[in-house]
């Protein structure tokens, strides 16, 4: 058998943190809880005090119908929360409130575009099984001799999106997350920020065999804090299970996590049964009905989305389709290349500028490309950087240059053109007296030329630039070249 033989299945498991003002059943507050002082923004309500009453937050309803409507989802008529009853110092109730059997949205789908490792890119639909609400638990902290809890997080609206079981690769998976990423971001219902838990994905993973008519044991990764490690953990799953099936055993159900410095997946507890929750109707909340004109004017409402974005690039900004998913995949991205544009860039330089050179910069130095926002290149300095190349100002291995100048030292384009004198040489007598020079220096390689080895015309080039300090203007350099090689027939 060989991997080949073999097909990743993977549903995702999203948890996303609405960005409301206060918690899901109480007028508390939401703060940072990475940040903020644990056990300072709690009350009776999210510590789960006996007595208290959940009322719902209606703003977070709205979101999360935003993001139903944005993955093309259904909105019931009604939707009911319910209690998952289950024991954890972090759910000081002894219950969650989330949805069970009458979720706030339904049956939508995603689109993505997936660039694979090898073959052609293509989309493909990725349908959503459902959306509903619930409240975040508290977070603890195992530190020596104990354990430590802080409340901050407890009932902080929670969005759950749970796909199915549609996506076959790791690549498939990271496309479907970075487009989710950037539609709940683009609503802004959702900061995206994966290191801090405020998005969570967790991936459910079996294979399939070719011959196989029926889903196989899967597994679920769970604390996975960046897109890259979803791809990661997948790849890593998928062939940890396929070498099980190989040699004859089989996968467990378990849940797992990764490990990110040996970038492994652990195994962190097998499940023997399926967890017993206790489901019931929440007696303390009504069911919530959701008229069908609410439903109208939030959708009337929504912005700009990834494949609207991504549309508006190509048709009004001449991108390719390429170019303009990635550019738009990301908001961060999305909002510098527009920023860069309105600083007065060419809108397709500005791509190719960000693409093939920003982004490797930026890879270099291990910066994630949801931060090209906050590097030390502004959209101005780099919008500049683009028209002194498209001006011919300099050419566009100068251009390089000054970009990781830029990248080091976080002074503008310009600046460091004029400090080291980087402007390209268009000067046509100064070039002639520079080819001229090289020309004569070089007979023999002259000589090759005129007797038909046309390769080595690249050689003279590179001479000249060399004796040019590289600022050259390329175009200028080889039609002097061309012409003093021509009167030497
Ligand atoms: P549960 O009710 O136990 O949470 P679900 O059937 O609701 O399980 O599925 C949870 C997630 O697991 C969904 O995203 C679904 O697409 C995915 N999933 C279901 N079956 C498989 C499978 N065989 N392999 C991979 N993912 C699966
Ligand atoms: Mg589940």
């Amino acid at each position: 058998m060989s991997t080949s033989e073999w097909k990743p299945i993977i549903g995702l498991e999203i948890h996303a943190e609405m960005l409301t003002q206060s918690k899901m059943f109480s007028a508390c507050p939401v703060v940072d809880s990475v940040e903020a002082e644990p056990n300072t923004a709690v009350d009776p309500v999210s510590l789960g005090l006996p007595g208290t009453l959940p009322v719902i937050n209606q703003q977070a309803v709205e979101f999360g119908m935003m993001v139903g409507l944005a993955l093309n989802c259904e909105i019931p008529d009604f939707n009911q929360f319910a209690r998952k009853s289950y024991f954890y110092p972090d759910l000081p109730k002894g219950f969650q409130i989330s949805q069970y059997d009458h979720p706030l949205a339904i049956n939508g789908w995603m689109d993505i575009e997936v660039t694979p490792e090898q073959g052609e890119a293509y989309s493909k639909r990725v349908r959503i099984r459902r959306a509903h609400l619930e409240e975040d638990t508290g977070k603890l902290t195992h530190v020596d001799g104990g354990s430590l809890v802080d409340y901050n997080r407890a009932g902080v609206p929670l969005l759950e999106i749970v796909t199915e079981p549609d996506i076959n690769s790791a690549e498939e998976a990271e496309a479907f997350g970075r487009k989710l990423r950037a539609i709940l971001q683009y609503l802004g219902v959702n900061n995206g920020d994966m290191s801090k838990g405020v998005l969570r994905m967790e991936p459910n993973i079996s294979v399939m065999h070719t011959g196989d008519t029926g889903y196989r044991m899967r597994t679920e990764v769970k604390n996975l804090n960046s897109i890259r490690n979803v791809y990661r953990a997948i790849k890593a799953e998928v062939e940890r299970q396929i070498k099980l099936w190989e040699s004859g055993d089989e996968v467990k159900r378990a849940t797992l996590g990764w490990d990110e410095g040996k970038q492994k997946v652990v195994i962190q507890r097998y499940k023997e049964s399926a967890d017993e929750y206790r489901y019931f109707p929440e007696p303390d909340l009504p069911i919530l009905e959701i008229s069908r004109e609410w439903v109208e004017r939030v959708r009337e409402a929504l912005p700009e989305l990834p494949d609207a974005k991504r549309e508006r690039f190509v048709q009004t900004l001449g991108l390719s389709q390429y170019d303009a998913t990635v550019l738009g995949q990301d908001k961060a991205v999305a909002d510098y290349y527009e920023a860069v544009l309105a600083e007065g860039a060419n809108p397709k330089s500005a791509a190719n500028w960000i693409i093939s050179s920003l982004f490797s910069v930026m890879n270099n130095a291990g910066v994630e490309r949801e931060l090209i926002g906050e590097t030390s290149i502004s959209a101005a300095s780099f919008a500049e950087l683009v028209t002194l190349v498209d001006s011919g100002t300099i050419n566009k291995g100068t251009g390089l240059d000054v970009l990781n100048k830029m990248w080091a030292s976080g002074q503008g384009a310009k600046q460091i053109v004029e400090a080291e004198g980087l402007a390209q040489v268009s000067d046509t007598s100064a070039i002639a007296v520079v080819v001229a020079e090289v020309l004569a220096a070089n007979t023999a390689v002259v000589a090759r030329y005129l007797g038909g080895e046309e390769k080595v015309f690249g050689a003279l080039m590179g001479q000249c630039m060399k004796a040019l300090k590289g600022k050259g203007n390329p175009a200028v350099v080889t039609e002097l070249l061309k012409e003093q090689i021509d009167k030497m027939r």
